[in-house]
């Protein structure tokens, strides 16, 4: 991994860009690095209207305080990041949480 890969800023969805919390290809393997062959704008990143994945991950929003959850937003069609998988907080707190 160091070999290959640095620290980098990366941007997390509702969390902004978090300085060293990503990786980035080094100089040297440019080759191998699909920023460089395909176009990839990451300060073009769309926000979903009314999901509060990033209130939710820094733990000042409980999931069942977004208006969207367990209406729009469920397991089987999820609206955000946090209710796509199983282990997301959004997803879990549906399926463990008190509703
Ligand atoms: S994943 Fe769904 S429930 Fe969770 S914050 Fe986003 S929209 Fe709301």
């Amino acid at each position: 991994m160091r070999t290959v890969f640095s620290e980098s800023a990366s941007l997390w969805r509702g969390l902004g860009k978090i300085e060293k919390s990503g990786l980035k290809i080094k100089e040297e393997f440019a080759d191998f690095d699909a920023e460089n062959k395909f176009y990839i704008d990451w300060d073009s990143g769309v926000d979903i209207a009314g999901c509060k994945c990033g209130e939710v991950l820094k733990g000042t929003m409980t999931p069942d305080k977004c208006p969207l959850f367990g209406k729009r937003c469920v397991p089987a069609n999820p609206v955000g990041p946090c209710m796509v998988s199983s282990e997301g907080s959004c997803a879990a707190y549906y399926k463990y949480g008190e509703r």
